[in-house]
C-alpha cells in the first residue's frame, strides 16, 4: 500500500498522469475538485455549505475542504492506496493530511512536484481545447504567482520531511508518467529515498523568497482601512458607517463578486466558468477583483475593505496590491463580540435581498416593518441562520481568520473594538478609535 500526492501548476499534466498511474498501481484517485463535486451533487451538509461560500464569492475555507477529504479517506479500507491530486494545496492542509493519515493508519510516502517553466504553461494553455476564458496570458501569469505563493511553503514542508521529489514535467505526458511511475516503483520496492539536487533546492529557495515590495514614496493622503469580525459581529453595518463618515467607499467582497458576475466583466466571466464547471473560484480571481476595485478613482482617498483578506496568502496578496498602488493599509479594525451574543443576534437578523443591508428586530429595526430603508425591498431571513450553523461558522471563522488577525497584530495595525451592544454605541467607539488612527 502506498500513498502519494501530485503537486503542480495548471497545465503540468497532473490529472492525465494521475489517471494513468492509478490504473497501473491500483491506487484510488482523490482530488479536491472531485470531492467537492460529489458533495455538491449528493447535497451533503458540507456540499450545501460550500455552495453558499461560492455563491457569495468567498473562498471555501480550508476546514471544509479538509472535512470532505477526511470523509472520503475514512470511507476507504486502509489497504487501499491513494493518489492525491490538488491536495494539499496549503500548508494548513499539509499538516492536516499528516494528522489524518496518522489517525487512519496511513503514511504519505512521497509528494511529487511536477515543475514546468512558465513559458510551457503559456504554450500549453494556448493549445487547450476547448479554450478557457481563464487561460488568457494576463490571468495565467497572475494565477502562477498565486500558485507559487501558496504552494512554496507546502513544498518546503515536504522537503524538510524528506518526502519531496522534484520532477521536470516539460516533456510529453508519456515521459512524465514514466518518471512518476519510476518513483512509485521505488516506493513499492521499499528503496525510495527523497533528495533534491542542488539546483532543485535553489529553485525552491527562490520560490520561497518573497519579492520585496517597492518603497512607498509619497506620504499618503488616503485612509485605507480593513474591518474584520466574525459572521454576525455587525461588520457590514459598521464598515458602511465608517465609509459614510469619511466619504470613502465601503468595499464588501460579496457585493464585488455579485457585481462582477452581474455585469459580466472579464473577471465575472472567468468566475462564472468555474462555478458552472462545479469548481471553486480560485483565489487569484478574487484577488484580481480586489485589485481592480481598489484601483478605481472613487477609492483614491481611501476605502473600507470588508471580507478580504480571509487567509494569510490573501494578506500577502493585499500587501502586494497596495504596494503597486503606492499605498499601505492604515489600520485593521477587529470587532470583538462574544459567541453567545452572536448566536442571539443572528436569530433576529433580517436581510435585504437587493442591497444586502442587514437589519435586526431588536438592535437595528428597519423604519417600516420588514422593509429595507434604502430601497423598500421586502426583507428575508437566511435559512442557515440557526444556532447550530452559527456555531459551526464561528468555529470556521476562528480556524481561518485568526492567523490574519495575528498577522496584523504583529504589524501593529490592529485595533480591537468591542462590538457588543447597540449599533450607535459601537459606532461611537469606532469614531474614538478613528481619532487615534488619523493622528498617527
Ligand atoms: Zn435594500
Amino acid at each position: 500500500m502506498m500513498n502519494v500526492a501530485l503537486v503542480g501548476p495548471t497545465c503540468a499534466g497532473k490529472t492525465t498522469c494521475a489517471s494513468r498511474l492509478c490504473e497501473l498501481f491500483q491506487l484510488r484517485h482523490l482530488s479536491t475538485g472531485q470531492v467537492l463535486r460529489e458533495n455538491r451533487i449528493q447535497q451533503t451538509a458540507l456540499g450545501i455549505l460550500t455552495r453558499k461560500y461560492v455563491e457569495r464569492g468567498q473562498l471555501v475555507p480550508n476546514v471544509i475542504v479538509n472535512a470532505m477529504i477526511e470523509e472520503a479517506v475514512r470511507k476507504l479500507p486502509p489497504e487501499q492506496g491513494l493518489l492525491l491530486d490538488g491536495f494539499p494545496s496549503t500548508l494548513y492542509q499539509a499538516r492536516f493530511l499528516d494528522e489524518l493519515f496518522h489517525a487512519t493508519g496511513r503514511r504519505l510516502d512521497a509528494v511529487l512536484w511536477l515543475q514546468i517553466p512558465e513559458a510551457v504553461v503559456f504554450e500549453r494553455a494556448a493549445r487547450r481545447e476547448p479554450p478557457r476564458p481563464d487561460d488568457r496570458p494576463e490571468i495565467l501569469h497572475h494565477r502562477l504567482r498565486v500558485f507559487h505563493r501558496t504552494t512554496g511553503p507546502v513544498l518546503d514542508f515536504y522537503r524538510k520531511a524528506k518526502r519531496l521529489v522534484y520532477l521536470d514535467a516539460t516533456g510529453s505526458i508519456e515521459a512524465v508518467s514514466g518518471a512518476v511511475a519510476a518513483v512509485l516503483e521505488q516506493i513499492k520496492a521499499g528503496s525510495f529515498q527523497a533528495a533534491l539536487a542542488d539546483h532543485q533546492n535553489r529553485f525552491l529557495d527562490d520560490l520561497l523568497t518573497e519579492p520585496v515590495p517597492g518603497k512607498i514614496t509619497v506620504s499618503q493622503p488616503s485612509l485605507d482601512l480593513i474591518v474584520m469580525g466574525a459572521p454576525g459581529s455587525g461588520k457590514g453595518t459598521h464598515a458602511s458607517f465608517l465609509a459614510s463618515q469619511f466619504a470613502i467607499p465601503h468595499i464588501a467582497t460579496g457585493n464585488l463578486f455579485r457585481e462582477n458576475l452581474g455585469e459580466g466583466t472579464l473577471l465575472g466571466k472567468i468566475a462564472r466558468a468555474y462555478i458552472d464547471r462545479g469548481e471553486l473560484v480560485p483565489d487569484d480571481v478574487t484577488e484580481s477583483m480586489i485589485r481592480e476595485r481598489l484601483s478605481r478613482a472613487d477609492a483614491k482617498d481611501g476605502f473600507v475593505l470588508d471580507g478580504f483578506p480571509r487567509t494569510l496568502p490573501q494578506c500577502k496578496a493585499l500587501d502586494e496590491i497596495m504596494a503597486q498602488l503606492n499605498r499601505k493599509i492604515d489600520s485593521v479594525i477587529f470587532l470583538v463580540v462574544p459567541d453567545e451574543e452572536i448566536v442571539n443576534r443572528i436569530a433576529g437578523r433580517w436581510l435585504c435581498p437587493l442591497c444586502q443591508s442587514p437589519y435586526h428586530l431588536e438592535y437595528h429595526p428597519p423604519k417600516k416593518p420588514n422593509t429595507c430603508d434604502r430601497d423598500g425591498s421586502p426583507l428575508y431571513r437566511r435559512d442557515d441562520d440557526t444556532p447550530e450553523t452559527v456555531r459551526a461558522r464561528l468555529k470556521i471563522f476562528r480556524g481561518q481568520t485568526l492567523p490574519v488577525i495575528e498577522y496584523y497584530r504583529q504589524a501593529n495595525l490592529l485595533f480591537e473594538v468591542p462590538g457588543s451592544g447597540e449599533v450607535a454605541q459601537v459606532d461611537g467607539l469606532l469614531l474614538a478609535v478613528m481619532k487615534k488612527i488619523k493622528r498617527q
